[in-house]
C-alpha cells in the first residue's frame, strides 16, 4: 500500500502500547494510568470508537464514573501525537497501528458494519497535498475516507 521509504512499523497487542507509550513519552507528555487506560481501551476496539463508548466501558472497569469529557482531551492529544487516528464520518477513533510514523491515511469505512480499516499511500497523500498548494492553501491534515461495503460484507 502505497511507497514507503522509510522504516515502516505497523504493532498490535501489547507492542502497540509499548511503541505508543514511547512515542508519547519522547514527544515530552506523560503516559499516565489515565491515558493508558484510554488507549488500551481504544486498542481493544476493532470498530471506531466514539469518546462515549469508551468512557462506559473505563466507568465499568474502574469501578467509578469517567466523564467522557476528559476521555475527548485524552483522545485529542493522542491525535495530536499520532496515537490514535479520527474518522471523521463517523466521528469516532481508532488506535493509530503506526504511532512511530506520520502518514495522512486513508479510512475505509464499511456502511454495513462500521468496520474502519485504513490504508496508507504516500502518492495520494502527495497528490492531494499538492492540489491544496496550488490552490494556495496551507494544509493541516488531509481527511480522505472511502464509505463502502467491506470485503466481509461483500
Ligand atoms: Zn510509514
Ligand atoms: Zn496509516
Ligand atoms: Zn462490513
Amino acid at each position: 500500500m502505497g511507497e514507503h521509504n522509510h522504516n515502516h512499523e505497523v504493532h498490535s497487542g501489547e507492542r502497540l502500547i509499548d511503541a505508543a507509550r514511547d512515542s508519547l513519552l519522547s514527544a515530552g507528555e506523560q503516559w499516565t494510568s489515565m491515558r493508558a487506560d484510554v488507549f488500551e481501551e481504544l486498542a481493544s476496539h476493532e470498530r471506531p470508537a466514539s469518546a462515549y463508548d469508551i468512557a462506559d466501558n473505563l466507568s465499568a472497569k474502574r469501578g467509578k464514573r469517567v466523564a467522557p469529557n476528559s476521555v475527548y482531551r485524552i483522545l485529542d492529544l493522542f491525535v495530536g501525537n499520532n496515537l490514535a487516528l479520527r474518522v471523521e464520518s463517523s466521528n469516532a477513533y481508532l488506535a493509530n497501528s503506526h504511532p512511530g510514523c506520520t502518514h495522512d491515511c486513508i479510512f475505509l469505512v464499511c456502511d454495513e458494519c462500521g468496520e474502519a480499516t485504513h490504508v496508507d499511500s504516500d502518492e495520494v497523500s502527495k497528490t492531494v497535498r499538492g492540489i491544496a498548494q496550488d490552490a494556495g492553501f496551507a494544509t493541516r491534515r488531509p481527511i480522505i475516507e472511502i464509505r463502502g461495503i467491506c470485503a466481509s460484507c461483500n
